[in-house]
């Protein structure tokens, strides 16, 4: 399992959200895994340019200056400087999934509620519509499949596809159809999954957010049991895997006691690590 990864693609500073500092302690925790076999890939940061495909060529300007909001409503020049790293990461993989005909991850979040010229909800620049259109732009692909299984619904996704009007882009986000374990249970959550599944085959890319906060026991989710997130996992790579496809952490806020920030973040980190064992296990 290719792993896109660089320290500088973490913001070091305190955020409010716990994405901005994952990307450091999954790797570590994968590479503590002997069920993970993951190779990490440097990259290089993305250029404004590449961002500016999907994004207000100002806003992006103004934000990597510190001139206006990031996506956590701050002008941290710490989550500035991680931002080219974070979407370059996503494109740098999808570019290397494109040309090599593999599944690899981006150990990514904080993308799908950025709109085109604005970042909200822990979301700066949406790296999933950069890395889509860069790949269009490149002539690497016709069609790009974005599964989105975070627990929120990706409205900067669906924002920057009507703004500029793209129709190549299937677009199936979890948290516009579920809200709570009510809403999928008795088969309706893997119902929908086959279905976005299904639709996604004759892409030429997909991009899958793999999120953890769609869990039952996330203060933002409450929507899928542990089984389910498994299974889950297990259906993209099994039916999908054979394509181009990179996948992400997005989101993930459950939190238990502990010493350190990886005790603390057990939870999460446990459900990325099935994530990259499936990964490891069904696509080696
Ligand atoms: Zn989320």
């Amino acid at each position: 399992m290719k792993v896109f990864y660089r320290p500088e693609q973490v913001a070091t500073s305190q955020q409010p959200s716990p994405s901005a500092f994952k990307p450091r302690l999954v790797v570590s925790d994968w590479q503590a895994d002997d069920k993970i076999n993951m190779d990490i890939c440097s990259f290089e940061p993305v250029d404004p340019d590449i961002i500016s495909f999907a994004h207000d060529p100002e806003f992006v300007r103004a934000v990597l200056a510190c001139e206006m909001a990031n996506g956590f409503g701050t002008r941290s020049a710490d989550v500035a400087a991680s931002l080219p790293y974070t979407t370059g990461s996503m494109v740098a993989a999808a570019e290397y999934a494109l040309l090599h005909q593999e599944a690899v991850c981006s150990p990514t979040s904080g993308f799908h509620h950025a709109e085109y010229a604005h970042g909200m909800a822990y979301c700066s620049f949406n790296g999933l519509m950069v890395a889509a259109i860069a790949m269009h732009e490149a002539a690497l692909v016709d069609r790009v499949g974005i599964i989105d299984c975070d627990a929120h619904y990706g409205n900067g996704t669906d924002h920057i596809r009507r703004k500029l009007d793209i129709d190549w882009i299937e677009h199936h986000t979890l948290g516009a159809h579920f809200h709570d374990f009510y809403d999928a249970r008795n088969g309706r959550f893997e119902a929908w999954l086959d279905r976005s599944i299904e639709a996604c085959m004759d892409c030429d890319l997909i991009l899958y957010q793999a999120g953890a906060d769609p869990h039952i026991n996330d203060p933002l989710g409450g929507i899928l049991t542990t089984e389910q997130m498994s299974q889950r996992d297990r259906a993209v790579f099994e039916r999908l895997g054979h394509l181009p496809l990179v996948w992400n952490l997005a989101g993930g806020y459950q939190v238990t006691q502990g010493a350190t920030e990886a005790q603390r973040r057990e939870p999460i980190l446990a459900l990325h690590r099935e994530t990259a064992r499936l990964h490891t296990a069904i696509l080696g």
